[in-house]
């Protein structure tokens, strides 16, 4: 997976393109991630004792392909490649070379 969580990404296609977030949770499995406030549904809620009751809003998972990392370096949504850091792969940014992974 190229996606990891409280990674920042924005999404390339679909109904929520252009939209931004930080990945909340990644399936590997399944490849989707959920993303922060993308493809979400609302759903009503009953009251209950610990919630009053109304509208939640509730992230779904979607396709890990239909969105980009954004290179918190340059800021542009960046395709990621491999790079060896002390013997440790990392992901860097194609564009601009910043190692996004702490090491
Ligand atoms: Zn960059």
């Amino acid at each position: 997976m190229k996606i990891k969580k409280d990674d920042k990404v924005i999404v390339l296609s679909g109904k929520n393109k252009g939209k931004k977030g930080k990945v909340l949770a990644v399936f590997a499995k399944e490849a989707k991630v959920i993303v922060e406030r993308v493809n979400v549904v609302k759903r009503h809620q009953k009251p209950t004792r610990d919630f009053q009751g109304g509208i939640i809003e509730k992230p779904m998972p979607m396709y890990a392909s239909k969105v980009m990392l954004i290179c918190p370096k340059c800021g542009e949504p960046s395709r990621v490649k491999g790079k060896k850091v002390e013997g440790k792969g990392v992901r860097a940014c194609a564009s601009c070379g910043e190692v996004v992974d702490k090491v």
